[in-house]
């Protein structure tokens, strides 16, 4: 258990929130731990405050600057993989910001503003109450925050899939108590907030993402408008060196434009986990063989790897489209290849290309059974064939090596692929759990021998992460604790996030 706090600064926030809305008991600290952690311990935080207006956030600051806290901000605090509701410092209290849920729309424009407590179910309710004109971007678990998956770089289906490129102006309370808004909100009242992204001289959005600079109170964002149809079709393929020529057929449609949505080429676990679970096919640890994946793919008829593929707009372009989409990939001889079409008008598919928020593909956290969950692994690598086949086998081995199930896939961005895995894990078993922690250590060290850096992770792996970007003996960490040493020198936001700490709080790097 963290150290309990003392009763005059549980009153402080009691003070500005109301008694109902501070949580420092024992279950309290217990519901905001991250379960998923190797050592739940570690993130331990103090208990959480629960404000609903930005001036209850700015006096909250206030308070913890005074007593010498530090505050971990989340939005839903649904981060599954990557630390959950849990501080990367043990002993923070955490800033839960669930309860400030206001939306607003601008039709015309197609943007909203959003609080942090927003959920992408309530957002998807709200634009379904006003005739869904505008369609959202939801992530694998859509259970979490708009804003809060945003400000880790989180990413969905669709072409407005890369949610923190969609940002457009931030308010944002920082240590010092200051409210301050970026881009156009700096002009106050003017009504291109939302619209221009740059507003005048240097522009700073993006510096609160994946960052501990300031505690973000609203967040504008950019919605697509919903598309008159919607084309693509469902591939599956049957051999792990099919992954190679897959994204090389990808990437140049992707470049061109000619496909605007990010496709995430899934292999045959990703698919089967959520289906079924571990001790329904074999009781031997270690990885699975190669007897087993079989089995498991004709019961449910998945490829080695899949992927969707989905073109947005105007019918007359998407069948122009589609044509071109199909020659590509009939060329690679898919094992199945099943297209799917939808209209205005007609019932919509409920799943992440069509922006509908999902909780299902949470249900792999249960493969091993028992307390399941995740840890990511994240590494970004250019869109070759050649480099991701090389990635695949590396990793792979390293899976076998380390008797772990592998679950990953690779996602397109523009110019990038996203190496996503998921390695499943169950807290109730040590053995696996044992291996847990030098196997990631590992993947990361192979991924750095390669140039590859992560682009998300989970706290207890944001030193090592940050340690890999190291040119010029790390001079990008210089910067960065230059700027936190400026704003908020006595760390009162999120000490070690993203690899950032105040020179004062130097609790990971020197
Ligand atoms: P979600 O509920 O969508 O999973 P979280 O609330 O867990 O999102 O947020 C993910 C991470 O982003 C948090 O761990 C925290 O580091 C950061 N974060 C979330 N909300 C804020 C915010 N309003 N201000 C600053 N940082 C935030």
């Amino acid at each position: 258990m963290a150290q309990p706090l003392s009763p005059s600064v549980i009153a402080a926030f009691a003070a500005i929130v109301g008694k109902d809305n501070v949580f420092f008991d024992e279950a309290d600290q217990l519901a905001y731990q991250d379960k998923f952690a190797i050592d739940d311990a570690l993130h331990h935080p103090a208990g959480a405050v629960a404000p609903t207006t930005v001036e209850q956030v700015q006096a909250i600051v206030r308070v913890a600057s005074e007593r010498g806290l530090s505050l971990w901000p989340i939005s839903r605090g649904k981060n599954l993989g990557y630390g959950g509701s849990a501080p990367l410092l043990a002993g923070s209290v955490v800033l839960d910001m669930s309860r400030m849920k206001k939306i607003d729309y601008d039709e015309a424009n197609g943007t909203v503003l959003l609080e942090p407590g927003v959920g992408f179910y309530d957002l998807y309710d709200f634009l379904k109450s006003r005739g869904m004109k505008h369609w959202l971007s939801v992530p694998g678990n859509s259970w979490g925050s708009v804003v809060g998956n945003a400000l880790d770089r989180g990413v969905g289906y669709t072409p407005y899939g890369e949610h923190a490129a969609r940002i457009c102006g931030i308010e944002a309370v920082m240590a010092d108590g200051l409210v301050v808004r970026t881009g156009m909100g700096a002009l106050d009242g003017a009504p291109t907030w939302q619209l221009y992204r740059f507003g005048f001289g240097p522009s700073w959005d993006q510096m609160f993402v994946q960052s501990n600079f300031g505690i973000v109170t609203k967040m504008g964002l950019w919605l697509m408008p919903a598309p008159e149809s919607l084309m693509g079709m469902d591939l599956e393929f049957d051999r792990p060196e099919d992954l190679g020529p897959l994204i090389d057929a990808i990437a140049p449609l992707r470049r061109e434009g000619l496909l605007q949505q990010s496709p995430t080429i899934g292999n045959w676990l990703r698919a089967a986990a959520v289906l079924t679970t571990r001790d329904q096919w074999t009781d031997k640890p270690g990885a699975l063989g190669d007897d087993v994946i079989a089995a498991i793919r004709k019961k449910f008829n998945v490829g080695w790897w899949g992927v969707s593929l989905r073109l947005y707009g105007r019918e007359s372009v998407n069948k122009a489209a589609y044509a071109v989409l199909e020659q590509a990939m009939s060329a690679l001889k898919p094992m199945a290849m099943r297209p799917t079409s939808w209209k205005t008008g007609e019932p919509m598919e409920a799943s992440g290309w069509t922006g509908t928020p999902l909780t299902m593909p949470m249900q792999n956290a249960n493969w091993h059974g028992g307390r399941g969950g995740h840890v990511g692994f994240s590494p970004i690598l250019p869109q070759s064939g050649a480099a991701a086949m090389a990635q695949f086998q590396r990793t792979y081995a390293r899976y076998k090596e380390y008797g772990m199930d592998y679950q990953a896939s690779f996602a397109f961005g523009e110019r990038h692929l996203i190496n996503v895995n998921a390695v499943l894990i169950n807290k109730d078993d040590p053995a696996l759990m044992g291996r847990v922690d030098p196997f990631l250590k590992q993947l990361i060290a192979d991924a750095k021998a390669q140039g590859y850096g992560e682009y998300r992770t989970h706290l207890d792996y944001m030193d090592a992460v940050a340690a890999t970007y190291d040119f010029n003996k790390g001079s990008l960490w210089q910067i960065n604790r230059k700027v936190k040493d400026a704003l908020d020198p006595n760390g009162v936001i999120a000490p070690g996030k993203s690899g950032i700490w105040p020179t004062r709080k130097a609790g990971g790097r020197a």
